[in-house]
């Protein structure tokens, strides 16, 4: 790269080029006296080589009619194509010389800009625009605004156009680039997860109203994206951990329920009902604990005393506790509720804490998604061990299966229980 700096000491450029072009930037402390006869030399210099530069910058010559030569090639390629056929020197020389200089002319200064910045737009067309930009509003270098007279396009080498094939020209260039333009729509929609629809959906629409759709699809997506890396943290950490993780971060907690709220939502059937429905057909008297409560359907359901625990208040009702550790007296409950909570990874100290709490004959029941079932005979044998015995497990539905044990004793458990393990729930990306 050009050392700037160097360049300026050696020659006295920097006073000279501020004096040129940009005097009032150039404070007197910054411009070392020079001889008045060489200032003169060096700035003839200077304007030689500005002169050279913007020449050789502009590589398409004004009045060629080459890049409109062929007949079925978009503009912008052809442009591109007048663009490779520049002599490999000026090509090689534009853009080292065009870096080396703009220093010259601070954008903003309203001094001709040695080298302006190109827009980002595509590859194939930067060159051209590069063009364009240094000679704004001179039509000798923009030769494609205008149709070319005949006199300029018999000079150039490529076939004569005549308007009319100009004009179509003209137009297929306007479709290119409004094909483009519908492309990054697209994009964005595709992006989106759903983009033909999205783009479908929100054409129609004006600007203001298609920006304000896009933003709510995305955040939907957000939030749909963050309900599931949580649900997957959860499922996959111990209840003390999931306990740490919204104490650390109390908005997760929303996202996820909106989340599981949503999910469940689009089954035929919620669980939770069930257990209500179970509950209203028992006596009132039953002291209830609800494990994972969520927002507290069970206890605003019944008229039961119901104990709700969870890791953060979705309402007054809820005792923010890990639900391994509960404060509850033993044996001082007749119903435990496990519906879609038995999230963490330590099931065993868990579901201990349920038998703790439950009296003797007091019923523990349990709800979870389907899939996480590797092997329901091992699970239901492991929570025998722990101080159960099955009274019912209705497998029929195809997204949840319930299970009613009831309690026996404390827990049997020595060792390992390999088969009290369930898969992490993994809720479809829609
Ligand atoms: N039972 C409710 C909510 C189910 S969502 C219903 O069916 O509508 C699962 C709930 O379990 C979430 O609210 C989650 O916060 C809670 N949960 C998960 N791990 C927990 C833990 N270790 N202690 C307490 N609650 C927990």
């Amino acid at each position: 790269m050009f050392d700037e700096g160097g360049w300026n000491k050696e020659d006295g450029g920097e006073a000279l080029s501020q004096a040129l072009l940009t005097p009032q930037r150039c404070p007197a402390q910054h411009c070392p006296p020079a001889p008045r006869g060489s200032l003169q030399k060096q700035r003839r210099q200077l304007l030689t080589t500005l002169q050279r530069l913007e020449a050789s910058s502009c590589a398409e010559p004004p009045q060629s009619p080459g890049p409109l030569s062929g007949d079925s090639e978009s503009e912008s390629d052809s442009a591109d194509r007048a663009g490779r056929k520049q002599p490999r020197k000026q090509r090689r020389g534009l853009k080292p010389r065009a870096a080396s200089f703009p220093h010259i002319a601070p954008s903003g200064s309203g001094a001709p800009q040695a080298g302006p910045e190109p827009e980002p737009e595509p590859a194939g067309r930067r060159r051209r625009k590069d063009c364009a930009a240094e000679a704004p509003g001179d039509k000798a270098h923009t030769p494609n605004k205008e149709p070319p007279s005949r006199g300029a396009a018999t000079g150039g080498p490529g076939p004569v156009l005549s308007r009319k094939q100009w004009r179509n020209k003209q137009k297929n260039k306007r479709r290119q680039k409004n094909k483009f333009k519908a492309g990054v729509g697209k994009d964005v929609g595709q992006s989106l997860g759903r983009g033909q629809d999205v783009e479908q959906r929100t054409s129609a629409l004006p600007p203001l109203e298609l920006s304000g759709a896009l933003r709510a699809r995305m955040e939907e997506r957000l939030q749909s994206a963050r309900f599931r890396y949580i649900n997957q943290q959860l499922y996959t950490s111990s209840s003390q951990e999931a306990a740490r993780l919204f104490q650390r971060d109390p908005a997760a907690f929303a996202i996820y329920h909106r989340g599981f709220t949503r999910q469940v939502g689009r089954w035929p059937e919620n669980p939770v009902h069930r257990i209500i429905q179970y509950l209203r057909g028992r006596p009132a008297s039953l002291v209830v604990a609800d494990f994972g409560c969520g927002d507290c359907k069970i206890a605003t359901s019944v008229r039961n005393k119901v104990h709700s625990f969870d890791l953060v208040a979705l309402s007054p009702r809820v005792t923010v506790c890990d639900m391994a550790k509960v404060p509850l007296a033993d044996e001082s409950v007749d119903v435990t509720v496990f519906c879609l909570a038995l999230m963490g990874t330590n099931l065993r100290e868990i579901l201990e804490e349920a038998n703790r709490v439950l009296r003797p004959g007091g019923m523990l029941k349990v709800a979870e998604v389907a899939s996480r079932f590797a092997d329901i005979r091992a699970f239901v044998s492991a929570v025998t061990q722990l101080g159960f015995q099955i009274v019912s497990k209705d497998l029929d539905n195809p997204f949840f299966y319930m299970f009613d044990f009831s309690k026996t004793g404390p827990s049997r458990a020595r060792g390992k229980l390999p088969g009290l393990v369930l898969r992490p729930c993994l809720y479809k990306k829609r």
